[in-house]
């Protein structure tokens, strides 16, 4: 795997093996009256992608200039972040332990699945809070450092100030493209709930001088007690990694939670609509805990003419949630198209 600098960036391994293309939606376009594009970080080489192995990237590096020999993280049984933290660390022949709360029932899941496929050491906590899923993780640390390992352990969602300043290159990179194809963005929507990829876009248009909007879609409530405020602490801790130059105000940061619907992984009005209209229209999946409340937002905006073209959707990943039972039958039982389809 190769390792790359460049000018506003930290080291990183390379994860993805390729830059993550930019393309327009026509027929959603066209649906919807405004040009909408796609930034397809759901797509890379490495545990089936998403925006945290992007995040990865730029931790990773430096675990293991650290010396680290284990990964260490904390979730729950349907995190995206886990999964992508144990296929990196496979991936790089590093350890990787997850401490995973698990709500009824207990079956397995996608990500669930994944994990243990990847390798990781799993301890499964039970229904616990966040706060004492944290505790825990702090214990099974303690543990492993007794037993000899150099441990780097990455907070829940991966939302940290390093991550972030892998969101802030991606910004120029989706920007440079665009440019290459004769086009700029005017707004970017995405779904958001730890922070950092909203942390690292708002410094990454910061870095490049523009002033297109950058809206964050949140798809978890309640995640911290001052949600807006803690990612402008990432946006600014990043910020002093690439670019101590560079002070983010908290008007840099724009979040909506209209399409949180009744709260993480929960139904919200839009959401099947989005799924319907994304694979209908583009052949692209996006699913109901993240990336459907992110396009959601996008054709409410778009009916309601609140928001400007180009309008950039940033695909975070994570369509396995789709494959969930309990979601897939949420999914076929909302959709006419689908319901009446006699199995
Ligand atoms: C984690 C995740 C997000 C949110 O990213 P944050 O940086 O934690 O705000 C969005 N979409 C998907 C699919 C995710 O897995």
């Amino acid at each position: 795997m190769r390792t790359a600098t460049h000018h506003t960036d930290l080291p990183r391994i390379d994860l993805r093996g390729f830059t993550s293309p930019v393309h327009v939606l026509p027929r959603l376009s066209d649906e919807l009256g405004v040009e909408v594009w796609c930034k397809r970080d759901d797509l890379g080489s490495v545990g089936l992608a998403g925006n945290k192995v992007r995040k990865l990237e730029t931790e990773l590096a430096h675990a293991r200039a650290l010396g680290a020999t284990h990964l260490v993280t904390e979730g729950s049984r349907h995190s995206n972040a886990t999964r992508a933290a144990a296929a990196a660390a496979a991936s790089i022949g590093m350890k990787c332990t997850l401490v995973l709360c698990h709500d009824e029932p207990k079956e397995p899941v996608g990500n669930l699945l994944l994990d243990a496929l990847f390798g990781a050491d799993l301890r499964l906590v039970g229904d616990t809070s966040w706060g004492e899923l944290a505790r825990l993780t702090g214990d099974v640390v303690r543990e492993l450092e007794a037993a000899g390992e150099r441990v780097h352990r990455l907070p829940i969602g991966s939302a940290t100030g390093r991550g972030a300043a892998s969101f802030a290159r991606a910004y120029i990179e989706a920007d440079e493209q665009m440019e290459a194809q004769g086009a700029s963005f005017r707004t970017i929507v995405h779904a958001s709930s730890a922070g950092s990829t909203h942390a690292g876009l708002v410094l990454g248009r910061a870095l490049r001088g523009r002033s297109a909007r950058v809206i964050g879609v949140v798809v978890a409530g309640e995640v911290y007690d001052d949600v807006s405020g803690t990612y402008l602490r990432l946006a600014n801790e990043a910020a002093g990694l690439v670019a101590p130059t560079v002070r983010l105000a908290a008007s840099d940061i724009e979040l909506t939670e209209a399409y949180l619907g009744e709260g993480y992984g929960q139904p919200a009005p839009g959401v099947t609509e989005a799924i319907d209209l994304m694979a209908r229209l583009e052949g692209i999946v996006v699913d109901p805990v993240y990336t459907a409340k992110a396009v959601a937002a996008i054709i409410d905006m778009a009916r309601r003419g609140t928001i400007e073209g180009p309008v950039l959707f940033w695909h975070t990943g994570g369509y396995h949630a789709l494959f969930d039972p309990s979601l897939t039958a949420t999914v076929w039982d909302g959709l006419p198209r689908l319901r009446d389809i006699r199995l």
